[in-house]
């Protein structure tokens, strides 16, 4: 499963891959006239079919860039996330924070720079892992919100039982790496109608109760 997206700075269409190179270099030249002294990263999330690179101050904390994947990917019934960055995981909930635990309340630069691979999990038990990179750094005017740069297109996805478009995803099939459906295979499903999530541009797609 492959998907393409585009580059909101330029227009041109590219794969995740391709994207990852464009970027750094369409950043530069449309931003070679910004004069402001933040620091600002280039992150990727995501790699598969879902994906996505947006900047972010460098003093913007863990906990932003959480907030912002949850709104984004994420988000159905607010458990609990962890980044883990080297051997360090910080904690989404202020629970375990007295054992020893750190929380996200921590500046991006504090512990990330161009080349660092890290990971977020949303909820431990039905886990939504996402690898993360921070691809490049630039000075700029400093940003009133983490900008997206580009976000793959939402893979075309066929009824595994008659080859038209997917709008369902049964939630006991997917186990077996099936369970896309059209509207009308859904209806007669043998699984039932309470186990289909709608299909959506998203990792966390068909688990839980995510809806998008
Ligand atoms: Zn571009
Ligand atoms: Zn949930
Ligand atoms: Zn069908
Ligand atoms: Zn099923």
């Amino acid at each position: 499963m492959k998907s393409k997206g585009v580059c909101k700075l330029c227009e041109k269409t590219y794969t995740g891959q391709g994207m990852t190179r464009h970027l750094t270099a369409c950043l530069e030249k449309e931003k070679a006239n910004d004069k402001g002294k933040s620091r600002i990263f280039l992150l990727k999330a995501g790699d598969g079919p879902f994906w996505i690179y947006f900047e972010v101050n460098a003093k913007s904390e863990l906990a932003e860039v959480d907030v912002f994947l949850r709104d984004l990917w994420l988000e159905c019934c607010g458990h609990m996330s962890a980044f883990r960055i080297g051997n360090t995981d910080y904690m989404s909930h202020d629970d375990f924070l007295d054992l020893g635990e750190k929380g996200m309340d921590v500046p991006l630069e504090e512990v990330i720079k161009p080349g660092t691979k890290f990971r977020h999990e949303y909820d431990f038990g039905s886990t939504t892992e996402l690898e993360l990179e921070c691809i490049s750094e630039r000075q700029g005017k400093k940003l009133k919100d983490i900008v997206i740069l580009a976000r793959n297109d939402i893979p075309e996805l066929l009824c595994d039982e008659c080859g038209k478009p997917a709008t369902q995803i049964c939630t006991e099939c997917v186990w077996e790496g099936e369970g896309f459906l059209c509207e009308s295979c859904a209806e007669d499903h043998e699984c039932g109608e309470e186990m289909m999530l709608p299909v959506v541009n998203s990792p966390r797609m068909g688990v839980c109760g995510y809806t998008g």
